[in-house]
């Protein structure tokens, strides 16, 4: 029998990678209302920025809406997606006595507490992140029209023209790149000497920790892998800190169909990480792709152990289900 040489190839994988906490306990909350309370349960949103997510809690008998009013007069769940929302959303489901169960990451929950806080001091808020993502749109909505100001890049900063020098405050987006986020605090601090801030930041512990994981495994690679969704901002940042970090190429894909591979022509070594919604059956799709055409060695790079555990909220909570 006739057996095609397989070209080398050595793979890298990323440690930490994929879910987070917060994306694990959204997960296991949908699981675990379709568990208790039967289908439908309907979602506000896509629960996380994930397809293939979304689409096995759909089989599963989970509803995605935009907004609440898709939704028809039920007692099923009511489900926030993990990026918060605005203010006005659980007030408009009281209106409607709806049963709803918040999946809002609780690092999320955490930046509208101090947003809520700086605004009780008398306080004008910046925000730093991307305009239209869902977590910004939701914060944003913790207070009314005014309150706070989106700054998505040092230029917005400049541009900025506060009420009061001296009574500011920033919060950020939690999924933010780490490098570009420094420098634009940097800056708001070089004009704001006395703006108030978060004590460590609002960048999650997730975000970091992946972040750094590939900057660990730039100088090793030729290119890297990001497994993730498109609206993913977690998980674009990660495609951005690779390619700065002088990878030859780094890619998003959603699944293994999407690697590009005529772009990885000559590689030797490639990593692969995932975004924070991203689940490791897809990272083990995408090494069988890559086993399919090359010779594989596989070797894991850890740069540190997560230990975050979210409890899942009681009203839903049942024996854990399997993520799959
Ligand atoms: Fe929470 Fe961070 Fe995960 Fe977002 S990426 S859900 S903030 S832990």
């Amino acid at each position: 029998e006739a057996t095609v040489q397989k070209p080398p190839l050595k793979i890298l994988l990323a440690a930490p990678r994929g879910f987070c906490a917060g994306v694990d306990r959204a997960i296991q909350i949908v699981e675990q209302a379709l568990t208790k309370f039967g289908a439908p349960v309907y979602v506000r949103h896509e629960i996380v920025h994930n397809r293939y997510v979304v689409d096995s809690l759909r089989a599963k008998g989970a509803v995605f809406v935009k907004e609440l009013d898709e939704i028809p007069d039920t007692s099923q769940p009511v489900i926030f997606s993990a990026h918060g929302v605005s203010k006005a959303i659980p007030e408009a489901a009281r209106g409607r006595n709806m049963f709803v169960v918040d999946a809002t990451c609780p690092l999320v929950s955490k930046v509208h507490m101090e947003t809520a806080r700086h605004h009780e001091q008398g306080r004008e808020i910046l925000l730093v992140g991307h305009r239209g993502h869902p977590e910004v749109v939701g914060t944003l909505g913790q207070l009314p029209e005014g309150a706070i100001t989106l700054v998505e890049s040092v230029e917005d900063v400049r541009a900025f023209k506060p009420k009061d020098a001296s009574n500011l405050a920033y919060v950020t987006q939690t999924t933010l790149s780490l490098d570009d986020t420094a420098e634009i605090v940097a800056v708001l601090k070089e004009r704001f000497p006395g703006i108030g801030g978060p004590v460590k930041e609002d960048i999650c512990y997730a975000t970091t920790n992946r972040q750094n994981a590939v900057k660990a495994l730039a100088p090793q690679i030729d290119g890297l892998i990001v497994v993730g969704g498109p609206k993913s901002s977690n998980s674009l940042r990660l495609v951005e800190v690779a390619a700065r970090a002088g990878c030859k190429f780094s890619f998003l894909v959603e699944r293994a169909a999407d690697i590009p591979w005529e772009k990885l022509d000559g590689a030797q070594t490639v990593g692969i990480t995932a975004g924070a919604s991203a689940p490791e059956i897809i990272v083990e799709e995408v090494v069988e792709a890559f086993r399919s055409r090359y010779d594989i060695t596989i070797d894991v790079v850890t740069t540190l152990e997560e230990r975050v555990i979210f409890n899942v909220p009681r009203e839903v909570r049942v024996a854990r289900a399997p993520i799959e």
